[in-house]
């Protein structure tokens, strides 16, 4: 049985069309998070997965995995980790490129924020493709941490990212057509 907050987290979120370009169907949580009972209810849903769990990280992807990631990680008493885009964090960072549509992406993490070993969630608004998170999950897998899941608000299923995920468990709250 579908979890009875789910269908307010739904409607909560704005879908706008041909942003940023022609044909994508842009789905835009920032009017989710202008309904504080359906943010919380987004918010306890991760938490009651994760919270007996053991994770020791929750790695937020830019930059959408930022707003939901934190306080997430609070609530499980996890720290927070960002993975960001290129040439944004200060310190010695390891980087993992992937494929876009057009040419390529990156994105980077702190060396040391993370220890071998250690069990991670890691955090988005959205699955599309599954490049972003797959690049995610290497990123962190190269550096011994055990990835437990992949945790996003909305997937879109038509894009087969799930697939591109392989054997790793994905959780997603909110299913779009
Ligand atoms: P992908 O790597 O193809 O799974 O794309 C996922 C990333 O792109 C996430 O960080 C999303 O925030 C963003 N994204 C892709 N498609 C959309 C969409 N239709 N609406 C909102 N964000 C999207």
């Amino acid at each position: 049985a579908t979890d009875d907050r789910i269908p307010r987290i739904s409607s909560s979120i704005r879908v706008i069309p041909d942003f940023p370009k022609p044909g994508i169907m842009f789905q835009d949580i920032t009017t989710l998070l202008l309904d504080p009972a359906a943010f919380k209810d987004t918010i306890d849903l991760f938490v009651e997965r994760y919270k007996d769990k053991k994770i020791d990280v929750v790695a937020g992807i830019e930059a959408r995995g930022f707003i939901f990631g934190p306080p997430i990680a609070l609530a499980i008493g996890a720290k927070f980790v960002p993975m960001r885009k290129p040439k944004k964090l200060p310190g010695e960072v390891i980087s993992e490129e992937y494929s876009l549509e057009y040419g390529t992406d990156k994105i980077e993490m702190h060396v040391g924020a993370v220890q071998p070993g250690e069990r991670a969630v890691i955090v988005d608004d959205l699955i599309a493709t599954g490049g972003t998170l797959t690049a995610a999950i290497r990123l962190l897998e190269r550096v011994g941490v055990d990835v437990v899941e992949c945790a996003c608000v909305i997937e879109l299923p038509e894009l087969k990212g799930r697939d591109r995920l392989g054997d790793k468990s994905l959780f997603v709250l909110v299913s779009s057509a």
